[in-house]
């Protein structure tokens, strides 16, 4: 069902690989959708209310009666938590906040001359919108790794959208409601896909402010609009189908390595699985796992179609170092670590947007409860974007204060750089301070 790229004595063989494109993303098309989400934004820019209630019956299949669910509908979805579901968020809360926590930054200041000081503030974003999705599955925990940060940032406001649900009156997922009320927020819409980024990004008037800036993951309408809305609000990285590539030796469980695989392919159709080894043996034998085990999980129709898509393969290597060389040229999203010295192994990985080391870290763990961000650049993006964190909730401005000597004995090199870029005005403005005679 998985295919199967050996690499083994190729370079040997004097072939030159191009590891980047060894394993291709799956075929989304951003740009086509792009095409899509262009009159929605539009249509929501300028009618508003009314659009976000149309395009909601068009692609959920739902009459909106409120667009903002009422905060008796929240407390309602907490009281009806599963208590055991409800435990399992506290917990994930409360670690995630942990680790939230430490990335904090603290303001710097520099002297950099007797009197001259360039002081860094870091300033939480004023508004944000998140986003939660909710199409062929429902993620009350990216509520959780949207929400955390954003809070431990000191963003002051905050609103939360996820699409309505046919089977809950219009409403997002109770227990993404249940998720909300437990963080606090009180401020959820029941809009999802390009709509409830265009709504963000524009506002509308007596319903919904503006917000500066929007975060999390979604499909590829949801990337396509956060893609156009860059500029008129700001926009965390493109979080897309998610992927997971697994570099293992002959040491690592067949029975994790397929379970991981299968764990992230369960998310989407389009989903990348990708197994990178040296060991035949430990391939043969995740293949028969995958086999298995595919027919036995539930949502096993996309896990097949994730798994026999191009963008999901095992690649067979000559040795781990060539192995490492693959998995950081793929820069996934999810990088497993399962070899004989996995923390050595994974303290020489370059691009990920998360790495998980030896045995007892899977993806999963990550994905709900080990503290760490599940929203993660997709598509690559790894190799220049990170996952969501405080960082992506604040701002860091430089406040620079000189006095007049310090300035003085700065001011000849100031006018010399000016004249270099012929702005003369530039240095008219340190002279205008020192005129009268005062000359530096
Ligand atoms: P979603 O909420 O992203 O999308 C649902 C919305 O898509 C609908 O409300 C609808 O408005 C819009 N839509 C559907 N068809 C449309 C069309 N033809 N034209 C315009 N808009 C349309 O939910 P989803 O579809 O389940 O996608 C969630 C994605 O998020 C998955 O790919 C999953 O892997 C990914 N994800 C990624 C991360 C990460 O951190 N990278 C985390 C969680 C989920």
């Amino acid at each position: 069902m998985i295919r199967r790229i050996d690499l083994r004595g190729r370079l040997a063989a004097g072939e030159s690989l191009d590891y980047r494109t060894l394993v291709p993303r799956a075929p989304i098309d951003v740009e086509a959708a792009l095409d899509a989400v262009r009159p929605i934004c539009e249509d929501v820019r300028h009618r508003g209310l009314a659009a976000v209630r149309e395009l909601t019956a068009r692609f959920d299949g739902v009459e909106l009666q409120d667009v903002r669910v009422p905060q008796e509908a929240l407390d309602d979805a907490l009281a009806g938590l599963d208590p055991r579901v409800k435990a399992a968020l506290e917990e994930s809360i409360r670690r995630a906040r942990l680790v939230h926590s430490d990335q904090r930054r603290t303001d710097t200041s520099t002297t950099v001359v007797p009197g001259g000081t360039v002081t860094e503030r870091w300033i939480p974003v004023e508004r944000v919108g998140l986003y939660v999705p909710g199409g062929l599955a429902v993620y009350p925990s990216s509520v959780v790794m949207n929400v955390v940060p954003a809070q431990v940032a000191g963003v002051g406001s905050l609103a939360v959208a996820s699409p309505p649900q046919k089977n809950t009156g219009g409403l997002p997922h109770p227990t993404i409601l249940a998720a909300c009320a437990l963080l606090g927020v009180t401020e959820v819409y029941a809009v999802g896909g390009a709509q409830a980024l265009a709504m963000f990004a524009y506002g509308i008037a007596g319903v919904c402010a503006p917000v500066d800036l929007v975060t999390g993951p979604g499909n590829v309408y949801v990337a396509a609009a956060k893609r156009l809305l860059r500029g008129v609000v700001g926009i965390d990285a493109e979080a897309g189908p998610t992927e997971i590539a697994v570099l293992a030796d002959d040491t690592a469980d067949p029975r994790h390595v397929a379970a991981d695989l299968i764990s992230q392919a369960e998310h989407d159709p389009l989903a990348a699985s990708v197994l990178v080894t040296d060991s035949e043996q430990l391939a043969d034998a995740v293949t028969a796992e995958l086999d298995l085990r595919t027919k036995a999980t539930k949502h096993d129709e996309r896990v097949r179609t994730a798994l026999s898509g191009e963008q999901s393969g095992i690649v067979l290597v000559d040795d781990l170092d060539q192995g490492l060389a693959i998995v950081d040229a793929y820069a996934a999203e999810h990088l497993e670590i399962q070899t004989r010295d996995a923390a050595a192994t994974a303290a020489r990985v370059k691009h990920a947007g998360a790495v998980f080391v030896g045995p007892w870290s899977p993806v999963s763990l990550g994905d709900y409860a080990a503290g760490s961000n599940h929203v993660l650049p997709t598509g690559g993006s790894a190799r220049h974007s990170s996952g969501l964190s405080v960082q992506t909730f604040l701002r860091g401005v430089h406040v620079v204060h000189y006095d007049e000597q310090a300035l003085r004995d700065i001011a000849d090199d100031v006018r010399a750089l000016a004249t270099a870029e012929d702005l003369p005005a530039h240095g008219e403005a340190i002279t205008a301070r020192f005129e009268n005679g005062d000359a530096p």
